[in-house]
């Protein structure tokens, strides 16, 4: 509805290619007749649900459908574009840098390209204040995330404050976070933040309890940190000591079936707990959603009133990367809207 578009948003959770809209694929696919992708191939309709590992195929997809700099650009700046049509004023993107020898494309020029995305709807001033993290790929290893952390030291020095973390993301049920705990570590000590998708499948306990000792800024998803889901009360004791945030996408769990319905996500458990949590699209292209849909979701599967919403979103200023000068600015301009909105 009107009122969940209208109301200001911050999106903290959004992987770049999966965000890629069916019109921007459209785009792609005509430029790569030979690929012959079709729209049942890059996004997961209304009513449908995938195996978490048929989600992870979808990406394969979309990466063939994007692997030059100008299909970069395009996808950055539409998804850029769209999030600030869906009335969000502060976006962290995030997206894994890959090299393409076919088209030439470097992992450094693919930062500087989204970067330059950035940059070109700052110019065409659309009212979106957008950030980047550099994202790791857990399927790659070790040396990968060591190669992938100086690079993103260098952009973050660089880039006037646009690159303002790391993630660490893929396939959770290939590799372990023990291996990249030195790229992490590093990452955190040169100031970067870390945004960490944990307890994404049931598996990952050990795991996630080695990567909050570092402890994350953020955390994704965290989808079987609850005992009732096989996690445990002490990993939750460590998520409220040390006041992480955790992102939480509705649909995307839903949809890839690691939560069985609405209902029963744990994003009820949070929110009663008064936690930090922000709502998020995870892969708006990927999964058919946008972020007002999800806070709209969110609001009548758990009951909260446009009140409740409104503090929600508002909330979400506190967990953002970028300088407390920023939130500031934010804070403003929710205080501003508010009456207009609500
Ligand atoms: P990209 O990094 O290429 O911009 O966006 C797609 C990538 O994001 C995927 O290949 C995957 O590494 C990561 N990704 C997207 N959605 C999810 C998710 O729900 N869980 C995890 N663990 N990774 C994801």
């Amino acid at each position: 509805s009107v009122f969940y578009r209208q109301l200001p948003k911050v999106e903290l959770h959004a992987h770049l290619n999966g965000s890629v809209s069916f019109q921007t694929i459209e785009k792609l696919s005509k430029q790569k007749p030979h690929l012959n992708i079709e729209r049942s191939m890059t996004a997961i309709g209304k009513g449908q649900r995938r195996t978490l590992d048929e989600c992870f195929q979808v990406f394969k997809i979309i990466h063939q459908l994007v692997d030059a700099e100008e299909d970069i650009l395009m996808v950055a700046k539409d998804v850029i574009t769209e999030f600030a049509a869906d009335g969000v004023k502060y976006l962290e993107l995030r997206s894994t840098p890959r090299e393409e020898k076919t088209t030439g494309l470097t992992k450094k020029r693919y930062i500087e390209t989204v970067l330059n995305a950035i940059q070109q709807c700052k110019n065409e001033e659309l009212d979106i204040d957008v950030r980047f993290l550099v994202a790791i790929d857990r399927r790659n290893g070790a040396e990968v995330a060591m190669e992938t952390v100086k690079l993103a030291e260098e952009f973050m020095l660089s880039s006037d404050g646009l690159v303002v973390g790391l993630d660490l993301s893929g396939d959770p049920t290939v590799g372990h976070g023990r291996d990249l705990l030195p790229a992490l570590r590093r990452a955190k000590n040169s100031g970067l933040k870390l945004s960490l998708h944990l307890s994404e499948v049931p598996s990952q306990l050990e795991e996630t309890d080695l990567l909050l000792e570092l402890p994350p800024d953020r955390i994704g998803h965290g989808t079987f940190l609850l005992p009732e889901v096989g996690g445990s009360k002490s990993l939750v004791d460590k998520v409220v000591k040390n006041h992480i945030p955790l992102e939480l996408c509705l649909t995307s769990n839903v949809k890839g079936q690691t939560v069985p319905a609405y209902s029963n996500h744990h994003f009820k458990y949070w929110y009663q707990l008064g936690h930090p949590c922000v709502i998020c699209t995870d892969d708006k292209g990927v999964f058919c959603t946008d972020l007002s849909q999800e806070y709209q979701l969110a609001a009548s599967t758990f009951g909260l009133s446009r009140e409740a919403v409104w503090t929600l979103s508002q909330q979400a200023i506190d967990c953002i990367f970028a300088q407390d000068g920023v939130k500031q600015q934010l804070r403003h301009k929710w205080a501003g809207m508010k009456s207009q909105v609500l």
